[in-house]
């Protein structure tokens, strides 16, 4: 049976590649569960790695469990639970070279809607964790359609994470007027170098939003991920584990 209880928040991280999304989105998912609530955290880059510390497995993406199943598929096939209970999905991308990323999305999406994902496992808040080099119309769908509400953009100091962030609130800008998703700010993940914070200011400007959290780059995330653990795991007790847990209070407000 499934009645219409509503995710308390629906949040998406987008940014630049390799910049530090699903570590905040993993250890975001795990602070999270930590308070009690039900999390599913939707991985939405090609590389499908969002959620494998979480998991510490590879979760079968949708893509692929379509791809091998076709019509025959359940949600257990590519929902798979994690650390503290956690749901955890995978979109996955095409075969390189054959078809495109934006559009394995879309097809994710529709997957997902049409097995009722969100009506059947019922989470308190879903976090989508989106690669934003390009803001396709596919990688924009989360934006969309009622998916995410809360948009945060991962973001350091480097220009082109800058550059990325700009694209970024320019497409969410887009869709501002229509009811989807809102642009709630900046999380400013530290590479260290001397000038950043002054470049993440200056884009703080252009982009006319605020700094929601600063983290520090840390080596015990390296540490934790040597033994395929998020940080909130594998070493909780630490400064940046109780970093994390901030940032989960700051998203919900
Ligand atoms: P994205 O999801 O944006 O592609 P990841 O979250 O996979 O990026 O981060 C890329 C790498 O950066 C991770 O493997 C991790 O080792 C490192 N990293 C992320 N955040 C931090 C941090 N605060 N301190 C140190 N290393 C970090
Ligand atoms: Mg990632």
């Amino acid at each position: 049976m499934t009645t219409d209880k509503k995710p308390l928040k629906r949040i998406a991280f987008y940014g630049k590649g390799g910049i530090g999304k699903s570590t905040i989105s993993a250890n975001l998912t795990a602070a999270l569960s930590e308070r009690g609530l039900k999390v599913l955290q939707i991985g939405c880059d090609p590389k499908a790695d969002s959620t494998m510390f979480l998991t510490r497995e590879k979760v079968p993406t949708v893509l692929n469990v379509l791809k091998e199943k076709k019509d025959n598929i359940e949600l257990s096939d590519f929902v798979k639970e994690g650390y503290n209970g956690v749901l955890c999905i995978e979109v996955g991308g095409p075969t390189p070279g054959i078809g495109c990323a934006g559009q394995g999305i879309i097809a994710a999406f529709q997957k997902m809607k049409e097995l009722k994902a969100i009506e059947i496992y019922q989470p308190d808040v879903v976090i989508y964790d989106v690669l934003g080099d390009v803001v396709c119309g596919g990688f924009a769908v989360p934006l969309r359609d009622g998916y995410a509400e809360d948009v945060y953009i991962v973001s350091s100091g480097e220009r082109m994470s800058l550059f990325a962030a700009y694209n970024i609130s320019q497409a969410v800008h887009n869709f501002r007027n229509r009811g989807y998703a809102k642009l709630k700010g900046l999380v400013f993940n530290s590479k260290g170098g001397s000038s950043e914070d002054q470049r993440v200011r200056e884009a703080l400007e252009e982009i006319e939003t605020d700094l929601v959290y600063k983290f520090p780059r840390d080596p015990i995330v390296q540490k934790c991920e040597k033994e395929n653990l998020t940080v909130i795991e594998g070493a909780p007790d630490s400064d940046l584990a109780n970093e994390y847990r901030r940032l989960a209070e700051i998203v919900m407000g």
